[in-house]
């Protein structure tokens, strides 16, 4: 398995104190990786079961909304680690309205977190691992990369972006042995898709289309994770993997 193995590589995982971000952490640490999770609030489960696993951790605390305080995250990581090899770009949020009725706000807030803050948190990265002579950027994105959902604008503005910049900085990456990927989660049982685990009509129309039969959890992203941040998909830039039971296919 020793292609799969990450053991004392580095990973800045955004958005990792709950959800998918927290089972992607986790699935980093298993497969030997030190951690370093950004977010606005700490993360003290990760934190217990990084320490657990015999690797370390650093929280950084940063809020995504703004991209002010980026620059010192990468550098955090590479102060207290030495080095960067793995950036996760997993925070993201949610805001549903009609799209009629859809504001501004809901709109620059989303956009802000899961694509700006996105695109330069690989930039600030990228800098850093074109310095050391590689590196792997994945990015969350999602079944509404690929399709346009509903009640959910900015979102799938947002996700929809997050597939176009996947592949353009996998292009101007590649010379620098950066493999940039994305995983698309279908439905998955989180804070992010709460209201329509809870909306009885939704979930049941949901839960007919996913040939799996079940929702996902945060642990079904840690193989795809792993693959992803290891030598095992060095030749593999610019996909979007989806782990969905089946969704897409249906
Ligand atoms: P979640 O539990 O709500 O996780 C979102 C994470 O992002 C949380 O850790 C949250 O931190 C963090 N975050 C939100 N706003 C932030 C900000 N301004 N600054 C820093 N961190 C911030 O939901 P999730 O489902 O795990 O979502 C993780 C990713 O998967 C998102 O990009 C989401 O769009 C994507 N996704 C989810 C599904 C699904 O079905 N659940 C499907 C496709 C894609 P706090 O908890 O501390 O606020």
């Amino acid at each position: 398995m020793s292609l799969f193995d990450i053991t004392g590589k580095v990973a800045i995982v955004t958005g990792a104190r709950t959800g998918l971000g927290l089972g992607i952490a986790e699935g980093l640490a298993e497969a030997g990786c030190d951690i370093v999770g950004a977010g606005h609030a700490r993360m003290p489960e990760l934190e217990r079961s990084v320490a657990a696993l015999g690797r370390r951790f650093l929280y950084f605390d940063i809020d995504l909304t703004s991209q002010k305080d980026i620059p010192a995250l990468v550098e955090a990581a590479v102060k207290e680690f030495g080095r960067l090899d793995i950036l996760v770009n997993n925070a993201g949020i949610i805001r549903r309205e009609d799209m009629l009725k859809f504001s501004e706000k809901d709109w620059d807030d989303v956009i802000n977190v899961n694509l700006k803050s996105l695109f330069f948190l690989s930039q600030a990265a990228a800098r850093e691992m074109e310095k050391r002579g590689g590196g792997k950027i994945i990015n969350v994105a999602s079944m509404l990369s690929f399709q346009g959902g509903i009640r959910v604008p900015s979102y799938t503005a947002s996700k929809s972006g997050v597939a176009g910049l996947t592949k353009l900085m996998a292009n101007e990456l590649a010379k620098f042995n950066i493999q940039v990927n994305a995983i698309a989660p279908g439905y998955m049982a989180t804070n992010n898709t709460e209201a329509l685990q809870k909306d009885p009509v939704r979930s049941a129309e949901i839960l007919a289309r996913i040939p799996a039969n079940r929702w996902g959890t945060p642990d079904d992203l840690k193989g795809a994770a792993v693959f992803l941040a290891s030598r095992a998909s060095d030749y593999v830039t610019g996909h979007i993997l989806a782990v969905d039971g089946g969704w897409l296919a249906r």
